[in-house]
């Protein structure tokens, strides 16, 4: 019996269930898969809790660039 096989997979950005016949697959929208893109393109992929809210990755990755230790400086904590 023919019966459609449809994969399902959590968002990786808000674990909202996403089957693969959503375009968006495996992101639950579009508007995640670019936050994802954002993730990825920061170069820290560090984001251990779901986030719902793009602005709240925008002061996520400003409060790293802020923390960045100076360049000619005491990297004191880098282990
Ligand atoms: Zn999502």
């Amino acid at each position: 019996m023919p019966r459609k096989k449809t994969r399902s997979l959590r968002c990786p950005i808000c674990r909202t269930l996403v089957t693969s016949a959503n375009q968006d697959f495996p992101f639950c929208s579009d508007r995640c898969r670019t936050i994802d893109l954002g993730k990825w393109a920061s170069g820290k992929y560090v984001i251990s809790t779901a986030i719902n809210d793009p602005e709240e990755l925008e002061n996520i990755a400003e409060e790293q660039s802020r923390r960045r230790p100076a360049p000619d400086g005491h990297s004191s904590e880098e282990q």
